[in-house]
């Protein structure tokens, strides 16, 4: 069901050890099902130019609405699908279900580039090139618009093969984008090594940017390596208009954030996407 709600998770942290790991196990069971019977969804949350507010773009992000618990934070999910054995199941949905959606936002008149999460753990395996090429061959969407990100690139074990599967889902059309950058040791090796044409800076250093000098003095060099390097920057996590401006005065293009839009259904990009021709974000910082 389509709602206007804003995926608020549960908290699940504090629950009983035992009742954890039963839990755990539930969770890693039910994936398979959840995902044919329509509790596994998306939200899309739209990444907007700094300068104007324009969406240029949405990401997508799983959700896991569970019947009885309500729903499941999915950094949680996401880590019980991998001890499952069940990411590629997961990805291979989200694909399908983002590219599908990218051609119904075409068909409502709006051509909007789509972002997909892909876990570094993936880039281990050379199946996630035919799989990333079947679903925009069945859907149809143009792989020009399709950005894939690279989550926990720290995670990579083989820099050599994750480069040439980067390159060849490059060569099918899509974009790559390097996500949570700046967490973990691999980073700089990691970006010198693969073909990125998009970093998203890491919401740890873009939450305490207004108050830390030291966040600040970050995010400052990682958007002159962007403007080095000929890659677009993404500031995540942007959740108030303080943290909007700053990074507009520090030449940040790009932002994405709670201050912008939460993550919303379908609908309400279709709906955002009007309201911002209308009131463009300029009138607000
Ligand atoms: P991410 O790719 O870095 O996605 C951004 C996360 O930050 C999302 O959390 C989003 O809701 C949240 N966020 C956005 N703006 C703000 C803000 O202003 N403040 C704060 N505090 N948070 C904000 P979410 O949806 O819980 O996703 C968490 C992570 O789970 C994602 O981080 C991504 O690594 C992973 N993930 C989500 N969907 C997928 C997927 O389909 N596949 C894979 N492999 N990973 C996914
Ligand atoms: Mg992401
Ligand atoms: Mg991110
Ligand atoms: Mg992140």
């Amino acid at each position: 069901e389509k709602t206007n709600e804003t995926f608020e998770p549960i908290c699940i942290a504090d629950m009983a050890s035992q009742e954890d790991l039963i839990w755990n196990i539930s969770l890693q069971a039910r994936i398979d099902a959840a995902l044919d019977n329509g509790e596994i969804y998306l939200a899309f949350q739209p990444k907007v130019m700094v300068q104007t507010g324009e969406m240029i773009g949405a990401e997508a992000l799983v959700r896991w609405k569970d019947p009885v618990k309500g729903h499941i934070p999915p950094d949680y999910f996401i880590r019980q699908c991998e001890i499952a054995g069940r990411m590629s199941q997961l990805t291979k949905f989200v694909l399908g279900a983002a590219c599908k959606a990218g051609k119904d936002f075409e068909d409502a008149g709006l051509h909007l580039p789509i972002a997909v999460n892909i876990s570094a753990t993936l880039l281990h395996e050379r199946s996630i090139v035919s799989m990333v090429s079947r679903v925009l061959e069945e859907t149809g969407f143009d792989p020009r618009r399709l950005t894939l990100e690279i989550t926990e690139t720290y995670r990579i074990s083989n820099l050599d093969l994750a480069a040439e599967i980067l390159g060849e889902l490059k060569a099918l059309g899509t974009k790559i984008s390097m996500d949570d950058f700046g967490v973990g040791a691999a980073s700089l090796e990691a970006l010198l090594k693969l073909p990125f044409s998009e970093l998203k800076i890491d919401r740890m250093f873009i939450a305490p940017m207004t108050n830390d000098p030291k966040a600040l003095g970050i995010v400052k060099s990682v958007l002159q390596l962007g403007r080095d390097l000929r890659i677009i920057v993404v500031a995540e996590g942007v959740e108030d208009t303080g943290t909007l401006t700053l990074l507009r005065d520090s030449g940040c293009v790009v932002a994405q954030g709670f201050a912008i839009s939460r993550p919303i259904t379908f609908d309400r990009i279709i709906e955002y996407h009007r309201h911002s021709q209308d009131e463009p974000l300029r009138d607000m910082v």
